[in-house]
Formats: structure tokens, C-alpha cells, sequence
């Protein structure tokens, strides 16, 4: 990246990032070895390695997870650092290490004797250190502490251990500055000035800092932020940092810096006039939000017109398409000719752009934008000219998002896509029954029909339109799509209800290949896709059968059973519910988590890196800078409302069930929420079968318990404006409204649990997460939502939402799949409890639906159609049995 600066990377930490965290508690290593994997791929030169928890046998899992990335080539080429507080686990994963190693950290807090003790075994390793700039009396902040500490540190390894001056690594604390306290205000001059001596008077050593710390007091300005840890070290690395952990994502290039701010950063990172802090922080708001600034450079306005036209379409340009269309109208005898020949040659680059992976969706999503604008520009005069003459397109595709559902982003962009590639595209929107799909089919004379669906009972509604359209005598091809959709979902579902091509169609771009091939060679496509279903079926049906599963009565023996008697839950500021109307959305901003938001736009990478990656990068800047100005303009638009409704109710559990009472005197039941608990086979001693209700306390421990719950949308305003940007024509803003719609209630239902937490259930009042811990979720409690693995019952949503009375708190609805409207809202139930975690439910066996049923007042073969999805056996097996 810089030179020599070597590079940490430090994701595969427990104690700094909540998700490796996760994945390492649940025994996912696999998945723990793809984050490192990701580090190196990103470019880290070292990788940091921390299980230091209180839930996990640490020394086990830095074995393991050692052993594990040993034997991936492409992790284990770069160093790994051992970091630990115990010196037993830093031993343990020395011990696993074959190459060189990293001793992550040792110091003199607890004396010279432990020091040089630690520092001999590191030695015994040959491995090298990172020494923090910390003795009995704390941590260094000053430059002369900083180079005191180090300089006797030096003279002990080097001079007593015979360390050699290359293997030290010198830690000299990079603290947070303009905080406002003045104390603070040197700590990064103190820093680089430290790392200046040290280089100097200490030869052979080198120098390592966590660099985010430094902008701690800027979270939610990235602009500031980036420019701040680019000046910092744009100073640090001449003056001798040459290790860090950094960020690629949150570095601005240090020319690109407006000036201004690069002055008023540089004189608070070098603390150079006492007002430093008060100019910065006047001048931050400015910046706020600011995307990177580029040059619009002109040059290809010279050429000639076609070359501009798929100039145009290629990067998005619609500023000057419609002189352009014009200018190639007049020079062709029909204007027909001109979206035949220069738009659709434009169109096809793009086309081939995207195929071979150098453009990606938002990219073409707005070239299909400037498409429209020229062919929309040209369509008067097509009509004046030609007398029925028609373009000819490669066919039509009829698409809906089910009944039930009401989410289309993805839709959306496969129609989008195959606009682009010169298909007619009627969408018919969302919630639509299969009627009316089958009808516009024929109306429309469609050749393929495209269902789409998010949630699971989606999954239900497509096996239904699959067999209407079978009823109905049809034969026109499906295509199936959307985030609850799946192959093996398509081949042992759906595709069993209908006798012509049912197609899984797993992400945008593919939508043309099979769209082209199910209108140019059907026989041969079908042919392999069916082929290809029945072994999907095949491993299915035989799969089913290797899970092995416990039954009900053995898995509420093993339930999760917290010790109540020395445990006693909070109490909740206030029972009942509140409504948050209109909240702040400039707040929301700051808090949003941009990794979903990549993914929307089929982006697939992870945020911020994807910023700096070298392929996706400068779309992913593009796409990322268009949302920040859609932003400004949805926060400036009334429309956005965005409102939440929050309830906490005395509760206790009663085995699966969570009974919630009127009132505190807990004498009469109000309603109760059903959950469902894993059946899973653990081994003796091994992990208990999960059920939320285990987190709340049973009625007869002698503790009262509380459940939360809510529901926050964005509220309907995202919609109409969506719905506007569509009707102009603008799809690339249509979906990135709604896109953004998702990100502000995701932002508002992440910032509600912060203030339950704080403030109304008030477990956590000193609770002080960085934004990035928030979004990793790292605190206490969880907030799982109805329909997600830990309570996969979509049903259970209609509880909540009379609970809060969610339609006339907030203006949100469910439809009769249980998808809430509008799209942009997101409810779930709140749990305190410490132990409180995510888990799956997992296939569940018929005793535990019986049961369930009977909790529920509901038939079995009811249940059965919400709960499909979690099924661990087959039910039309089971009742042809019986
Ligand atoms: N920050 C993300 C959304 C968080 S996803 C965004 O901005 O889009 C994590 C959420 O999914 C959790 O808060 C919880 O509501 C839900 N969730 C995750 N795993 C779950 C599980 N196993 N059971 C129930 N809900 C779960």
C-alpha cells in the first residue's frame, strides 16, 4: 500500500469483531477461515489472531483455528500474530506456527521480572514482539514517557533476553484527538514525535499503531475520518511507522483532500494552534457525508457521435443524451435506426461489459437509465414515421413478486437487466395473486413468466401459481427468483407442480443467459435442468433421512437453563409501548451499516473494502456517492418519516411458550408468543437445544421477566417516491430509494435497541459501542425477528403487531403471508437476558409440530405450510404412511 508499511489485519479477533466472534463461539470454523482468507485477499501482510473469551476454551481455539489456516496456502504465506492477555494461549499457538511468528503484546505494567520472563519464551520461539508502551504507572501518553518505556525496554531485550532489534515491535499508543479535552489534544503529535526518537536512538526496531483510534471523536464523518488517517500517516510513516493496523477503506487519498480540510486536519493531527479542535469540528459538518470528489473530465465529448452514445451508456452520462440522440437522428433516414444501431451497439458493449465481470449492476442499471432517456426522446418521432412498424424485441417476460410479499429490489434489477439486453419487460409489481399472473400472461402474450418472493411463505405461493399454471394448460417457462428461493427449493417444490422448465435463477445476472436460452434452444436447456434437478432431488430425499433428530420431551430436557436463583432480570423503565414518530434521520445516517446495502446492488464484497477494491472499487465509489446524494435528498424530503413503536410486558416462560401478562401483578394472561426449540442430537455434556423462551424466567423461579418487543419503518413515503423516480422512467433511482428505505429502518432498528438498552430497559447505561460494534451487534441482549432461524414462524409476527398495535402506532401493516408494509420495516422481539444469542431452530420433527399446533389452536397440516421450510421430514411422506 505505502511503501514498506506493512499491513495487520485484525478481523479475525474475537475481542474486536463481534461476527468472527460469532462464528468461532458456534464452531464455525469454516467460515472463520474465510474472514482470514479475506484479510490476505485484502491485502493484510500480517494477520492479528485474538479467541480471548470468557465463553470459549481460548487455547483450543487459537489451536484449532491455527491448524485450520496452516493448511491454507493462501493464508498461511503471510505472518500471523499470536495476541492474547494469557500467556498459556500465546504459547499454544506459537507452538502451532511454522513460520516466523508475532508475539501480540507484551509490556512492563506488571514489572520488569514478568516482562523478561515473557519476553525469554517469546525468544525460546524465535518469534518477534510487539511491546506496548506500558509500565507500572499506565499506558505512555506523553513523547517522554513513550520513549522512556520503549528505551528501557530496548535496553532489556536486547541488552538481558539478547532480543534482536528487528524482531521488536514498539506499540506507542495512538490515543484519540479533538475530543475536546485538552489533555488529548497532543496525543497524535506526541505519537510521531515518539516514533521519530525511537527510529533514531533505538536502531533496528520498528514501530506499529492501531490507526482508527485517532478520528475516534469523528465516527459517522468518514469524510473526516479518511482525511484524518491520511494525514496521520502521511506524518507517521517518514517519521518511522512502518506497521499499523489500517483500514484500506477508511483512507482518503491525501492530494484529494480539499484543502481546507486538509489544513485544519493537519493542524489538529500535529497540534499546531489551540483552536484546532473548534475549527475542525466547525468545518467537519461541511464535509459531512461528502463522497470522494471527482474531475468531469469532457474530452470524450469530442468524439464522434456513435463512439459518445456508447460513451454515454457505458458510464451512466445521461447530461447530454438527448442532443446526442438527436444528432444521430438527423443523420440517419428512419429513427428507428438509431436505437437499432448506435443505442443498441452501445447497449450490447455494456452487455459485454457485465458479462465478463468489468461492469457490475448499479453500472448497468444506470446505463439502462440513459437508454431509456434516449429511446423515450426518440419514440415521438417513431411513432409520427412508422406506421405499425414495431422494434423488434427478443421477447417479452411477465414479472411479479407473489402474493404476500411486497419486497422487488431484485425484480427490479432483473427487469432492468433484461431491458438492457432488448427484452420487454411488463412488471406487474408486488403482492399479485396468481390469477391475475396467469391472466396478464395470456393478455400479454408473454414467452417466460419471472416470480420473485423474500420471505418463506413465499416459497408456498409459487408451488401454487406453479399448479395453476399446470391447471390451466399452460406452458410458458418460470423463472424463479428472490432471497427465499433456492435450487433445491425450485427442483423439490415448484418444479414437481408443473411440466415445462422451472428455472432457478440465483442472482441478476444470469437473468439473460437463461432468459436467451429458454426462448433460442428450450428443448436443451430443459433437458439439463431437469437432469440437474433430479439428482438435487435425489440428494434431498436421501439427505432427509441423515439428520439425526431427538425427540420434543429430550430436548427441553436439554434446554439452555440459566441459573435464575442468582439472577435477577432488569426491569424495564416502562411497561406498555411507546411511539417514536418522526425520527431524526440525520442521526440514522450516521449510524447505518452499509454492508447490506452492497449486496442489494448484487455488489458482493465487503464494506468499506470494497471501496478500495482494484475491480470493484470505482463502481462500488459511484454507486456509494449516488446513494449519499440520494440520501440528502430523502432526509431533506418530508415524506421520509421514518417511526417506531417499542413495548415492554411483564413475561415468563412456560416451556416453549413466552406468556405475556396484562400487568406487573402477573395474575392474567394477555398473549403469549409460541417459539419453537432445536431437536438437533447433541452429544452428552455438549451444547443444550436451544428455545428463546429459555432466556426468559419460567413463572414459578421467583424472578420476574420482561419481553420487548418492536417495529420501525421508514415509512411510506419511500414508497411514492420510488414509485415517482419508476414512473419518470429513472429505475436506477426508484431502486436506490428503496434501497436506501431499507437502510433507515435497519439504522432505526439498530438505534432503538442502543436506547432500550441505555435508556428504557436501561441494562447497559454505560454501555460505549463504536459504530462498527453496533453493527456487529456486539452487546448484550439480542432482538431476533419473527421468520429469521431462531423463530422461523412468520405467524408469529400477528402477536407483535396487536401487542404494539403496530398499524395504528405506526402506519404498519402485515399482509396475509406476513410480510410487513411497507417493505421498509423491520420489527423482532427484544431479550436482556446475558446469555441471550442467535441460534437456529433447524429441521424440526412432527411431535414438536403436533405439540406446536396444539399450543398454537392450529391444524398440524397448517403449521406444516408456514413451517415448510423447517421441516426435518417430508409431511406427504409421513401421511401416506399412516
Ligand atoms: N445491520 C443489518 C441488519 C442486521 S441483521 C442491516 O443494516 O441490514 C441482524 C438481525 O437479523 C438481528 O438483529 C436479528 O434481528 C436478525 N437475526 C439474525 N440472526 C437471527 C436468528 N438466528 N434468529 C432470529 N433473528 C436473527
Amino acid at each position: 500500500m505505502i511503501g514498506n508499511f506493512i499491513n495487520v489485519g485484525e478481523r479475525t479477533n474475537v475481542t474486536g469483531s463481534a461476527r468472527f466472534r460469532k462464528l468461532i463461539l458456534n464452531g464455525d470454523y469454516e467460515a472463520a477461515v474465510e474472514v482470514a482468507r479475506q484479510q490476505v485477499e485484502n491485502g493484510a501482510q500480517i494477520i492479528d489472531v485474538n479467541m480471548d473469551d470468557g465463553m470459549l476454551d481460548s487455547q483450543g481455539a487459537m489451536v484449532r483455528f491455527l491448524n485450520l489456516i496452516a493448511s491454507e496456502p493462501d493464508i498461511s504465506r503471510v505472518p500471523v500474530m499470536v495476541d492474547s492477555s494469557k500467556w498459556s494461549i500465546i504459547e499454544a499457538g506459537l507452538k502451532c506456527l511454522q513460520g516466523k511468528g508475532v508475539v501480540n503484546s507484551i509490556s512492563m505494567k506488571e514489572g520488569e521480572a514478568a516482562f523478561i520472563e515473557q519476553a525469554r519464551l517469546v525468544r525460546r520461539y524465535g518469534a518477534a514482539v510487539v511491546v506496548m508502551a506500558f509500565d507500572e504507572e499506565g499506558q505512555a501518553d506523553t513523547v517522554d514517557r513513550k520513549v522512556d518505556i520503549c528505551t528501557r525496554a530496548y535496553d532489556i531485550l536486547v541488552n538481558q533476553v539478547g532480543f534482536p532489534p528487528e524482531d521488536i515491535i514498539f506499540d506507542p499508543n495512538i490515543f484519540a484527538i479533538a475530543t475536546g479535552i485538552d489533555e488529548h489534544n497532543d496525543y497524535a503529535n506526541a505519537f510521531i514525535t515518539a516514533t521519530r526518537k525511537i527510529r533514531e536512538t533505538l536502531p533496528g526496531v520498528h514501530v506499529s499503531g492501531g490507526l482508527s483510534n485517532v478520528s475516534f471523536s469523528f465516527r459517522g464523518n468518514d469524510a473526516v475520518r479518511e482525511a484524518m488517517h491520511s494525514v496521520f500517516l502521511y506524518h507517521a510513516i517518514p517519521a518511522g511507522m512502518d506497521m499499523g493496523i489500517v483500514n484500506a477503506g477508511q483512507l482518503a487519498v491525501y492530494e484529494d483532500i480539499p484543502l481546507d480540510l486538509r489544513e485544519a486536519v493537519e493542524d489538529v493531527v500535529l497540534n499546531r494552534r489551540d483552536d484546532a479542535t473548534e475549527r475542525l469540528v466547525d468545518l467537519a459538518e461541511t464535509y459531512r457525508g461528502a463522497g470522494k470528489k471527482t474531475e468531469v473530465d469532457l474530452r470524450w465529448r469530442e468524439a464522434p457521435v456513435t463512439e459518445r452514445l456508447t460513451y454515454a451508456l457505458v458510464h451512466g452520462i445521461g447530461q447530454f443524451i438527448v442532443e446526442d440522440v438527436e444528432e444521430a437522428r438527423q443523420a440517419s433516414t428512419r429513427t428507428l435506426d438509431v436505437i437499432e444501431g448506435p443505442l443498441m451497439d452501445g447497449m450490447n458493449v455494456v452487455g459485454d461489459l457485465f458479462g465478463s465481470g468489468k461492469m457490475f449492476l448499479p453500472q448497468v442499471v444506470k446505463s439502462a437509465r440513459v437508454m431509456k432517456q434516449g429511446v423515450g426522446y426518440l419514440l415521438p418521432f417513431i411513432e409520427k414515421e412508422s406506421e405499425g412498424e414495431e422494434r423488434q424485441a427478443k421477447g417479452k417476460i411477465l414479472m411479479a413478486t407473489v402474493k404476500g410479499d411486497v419486497h422487488d429490489i431484485g425484480k427490479n434489477i432483473v427487469g432492468v437487466v433484461l431491458q438492457c439486453n432488448n427484452y420487454d419487460v411488463v412488471d406487474l409489481g408486488v403482492m399479485v395473486p396468481a390469477q391475475k399472473i396467469l391472466d396478464e400472461a395470456r393478455k400479454e402474450k408473454a414467452d417466460i413468466i419471472g416470480l420473485s418472493g423474500l420471505i418463506t411463505p413465499s416459497l408456498d405461493e409459487m408451488c401454487y401459481v406453479a399448479s395453476e399454471m399446470q391447471r390451466a394448460g399452460m406452458n410458458l417457462p418460470l423463472m424463479i427468483g428472490g432471497a427465499t428461493t433456492s435450487k433445491v427449493h425450485t427442483a423439490v417444490k415448484i418444479d414437481q407442480n408443473y411440466d415445462h422448465p422451472v428455472i432457478y435463477v440465483p442472482d441478476a445476472s444470469r437473468a439473460v443467459g437463461v432468459a436467451s436460452r429458454l426462448l433460442g434452444s428450450r428443448e436443451e436447456i430443459a433437458g439439463e435442468v431437469s437432469a440437474e434437478y433430479s439428482k438435487v432431488r435425489e440428494a434431498y430425499a436421501s439427505q432427509g433421512e441423515r439428520k439425526e433428530r431427538v425427540a420434543i420431551e429430550a430436548a427441553r430436557a436439554n434446554a439452555f437453563a440459566p441459573d435464575w436463583k442468582s439472577y435477577a432480570p432488569p426491569r424495564p423503565a416502562f411497561t406498555g409501548t411507546r411511539i417514536f414518530a418522526n425520527y431524526d434521520k440525520s442521526r440514522l445516517v450516521d449510524v447505518m451499516d452499509w454492508r447490506p446495502f452492497f449486496s442489494a446492488w448484487d455488489m458482493k464484497g465487503r464494506y468499506p473494502e470494497i471501496l478500495e477494491d482494484p475491480v470493484k472499487g470505482p463502481a462500488a465509489r459511484e454507486l456509494f456517492s449516488d446513494a449519499q446524494e440520494m440520501l440528502k435528498k430523502l432526509v431533506a424530503d418530508d415524506r421520509v418519516a421514518p417511526a417506531a413503536v417499542v413495548g415492554f410486558w411483564p413475561a415468563a416462560s412456560c416451556d416453549e411458550d413466552i406468556v405475556i401478562y396484562s400487568d406487573d401483578s402477573r395474575q392474567s394472561e394477555q398473549r403469549r408468543f409460541h417459539m419453537l426449540r432445536q431437536q438437533m442430537a447433541r452429544r452428552e455434556g455438549g451444547r443444550a437445544n436451544f428455545c428463546l423462551a429459555d432466556f426468559i424466567a419460567p413463572a414459578d423461579a421467583g424472578q420476574p421477566d420482561w419481553l420487548g418487543g418492536f417495529t420501525v419503518t421508514a415509512g411510506p413515503g419511500i414508497d411514492e417516491i420510488a414509485s415517482e423516480y419508476e414512473a419518470a422512467g429513472d429505475d436506477y433511482s426508484s431502486i436506490m430509494v428503496k434501497a436506501l428505505g431499507d437502510r433507515f429502518a435497519e439504522a432505526l432498528a439498530e438505534d432503538m435497541h442502543r436506547r432500550v438498552r441505555t435508556e428504557f430497559w436501561g441494562y447497559a447505561a454505560d454501555e460505549q459501542l463504536s459504530n462498527d460494534q453496533l453493527i456487529e451487534e456486539s452487546y448484550r441482549g439480542i432482538r431476533p425477528a419473527p421468520g429469521y432461524p431462531a423463530c422461523p414462524d412468520h405467524t408469529e409476527k400477528r402477536t407483535l403487531f396487536e401487542l404494539l398495535d403496530t398499524e395504528a402506532a405506526i402506519g404498519a401493516g402485515l399482509t396475509e403471508s406476513f410480510a410487513m408494509t411497507p417493505a421498509a420495516s423491520v420489527s423482532g422481539l427484544y431479550f436482556s437476558h446475558p446469555d441471550s444469542r442467535y441460534f437456529g431452530v433447524g429441521g424440526i420433527e412432527r411431535d414438536q409440530v403436533e405439540d406446536y399446533a396444539r399450543r398454537k389452536g392450529m391444524d398440524v397440516s397448517e403449521v406444516e405450510r408456514w413451517l415448510a421450510p423447517s421441516l426435518n421430514y417430508d409431511p406427504l411422506k409421513v401421511r401416506a404412511a399412516a
